[in-house]
C-alpha cells in the first residue's frame, strides 16, 4: 500500500503545499481522503486521476478539506463521458454539500451536455453519510471509521484503511481521542494533521489562538503514536508550515515522545507500507 501525501497544506495559502488530501494506492484500488485546494493537479502529479478512484473519503466539512471536491466531481464526470459514478463517503452533511456543489455547477453541466453529443447526463455521484463505527469495503481495501473530535465541527470522522495485512490511519483534524487511538492502533502508518502549539501561542491575534483547542500538536500526535504503537507517524497539514531547514526540529520534538519513525510531509511524500 502506498500512502501519497497529495496535499500537506492548511487553510493558509502556500505555493508549495496543496490543500489537505491524501491518496492511497492499494493493489488496483485508489482512494482519496479529503479534497483540498489543488487536489486534482496533485493527483495528476501522483500518476492518478479522479476516474481511477474507487471512492473519496471526507473527514469533515471544513472548507480546506473539501474546497476542490467540485473539481474531482467535474473531472471524473467529463473524463468518464458521464458514464462512471463517483462514490463519496463523509460525515452527516456530506449529501447536502455535494447536492449544493452540483447546483453551483448547473450552468457548466448544461453547457457541456449541450456541446458534447456523447455527454447526455449530469455527474453521477453516490454519497454515503457515515455513522462513526461504520465499516465497508472499497475495491480491495477494507475501511473502518471512528468519531474524531474537532468541535465545533461536528460530526468528524477518521479512517483506517487495510489492504493485504497493512494498515493506514488517516484521521483528519482532531485532538487526541478514543477514536484516533482505535484507528491508529498498531497502524503501519498514522497520518495526523498537526500544529506547533509552542509557535502559535506566540502569535498575535485571537483567531490564531482559537485553532489551538481543536487540533493535535506535534507533541500530542507523537504521544498518540507511542501510546497506540503506530509504526510510523506522518505529519501533514502543518501549521505553521515548516521550511526544510526546520524539519529536524519538528522531528526532534516528536522523537521526545515517540520511538518510531517520524515523517514530515511534503506534497508527494510517499509512504510505502
Ligand atoms: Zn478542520
Ligand atoms: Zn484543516
Amino acid at each position: 500500500m502506498e500512502v501519497i501525501l497529495t496535499g500537506t497544506g492548511s487553510p493558509l495559502p502556500d505555493a508549495n503545499r496543496a490543500g489537505p488530501s491524501t491518496l492511497v494506492k492499494a493493489g488496483e484500488t485508489q482512494i482519496l481522503v479529503d479534497a483540498g485546494r489543488g487536489v486534482v493537479m496533485r493527483m495528476a502529479g501522483a500518476g492518478s486521476l479522479p476516474g481511477l478512484l474507487a471512492g473519496v473519503l471526507v473527514t469533515h466539512l471544513h472548507s480546506d478539506h473539501i474546497c476542490a471536491l467540485n473539481d474531482v466531481i467535474t473531472t471524473h464526470w467529463v473524463m468518464s463521458q458521464g458514464n462512471a459514478t463517483l462514490q463519496i463517503y463523509g460525515p452527516v452533511g456530506m449529501a447536502e454539500f455535494v447536492d449544493r456543489q452540483l447546483h453551483a455547477l448547473e450552468p457548466d453541466i448544461g453547457y457541456r451536455i449541450e456541446h458534447h453529443d456523447v455527454l447526455t447526463n449530469p455527474p453521477k455521484v453516490d454519497v454515503t453519510e457515515l455513522v462513526p463505527g461504520d465499516s465497508f469495503a472499497l475495491g480491495e481495501v477494507q475501511i473502518a471509521t471512528a468519531a474524531t473530535e474537532h468541535a465545533p465541527v461536528r460530526p468528524t470522522v477518521g479512517f483506517r484503511l487495510e489492504h493485504d495485512g497493512r494498515t493506514a490511519a488517516l484521521v483528519g483534524d482532531t485532538v487526541p481521542c478514543d477514536g484516533v487511538d482505535e484507528l491508529a492502533a498498531g497502524a503501519d502508518v498514522y497520518v495526523q494533521t498537526v500544529l506547533r502549539r509552542d509557535i502559535i501561542e506566540l502569535l498575535p491575534g485571537e483567531m490564531a489562538q482559537d485553532i489551538l483547542d481543536y487540533h493535535s500538536g506535534v507533541v500530542e500526535a507523537a504521544q498518540t503514536a507511542e501510546r497506540v504503537g503506530a509504526k510510523r507517524l506522518a505529519l501533514t497539514h502543518m501549521v505553521p508550515a515548516p521550511t526544510p531547514e526546520q524539519y529536524p526540529e519538528w522531528i526532534a520534538i516528536a522523537a521526545e515522545h515517540y520511538s518510531g519513525e517520524v515523517i514530515i510531509g511534503d506534497d508527494f511524500t510517499t509512504i510505502t507500507v
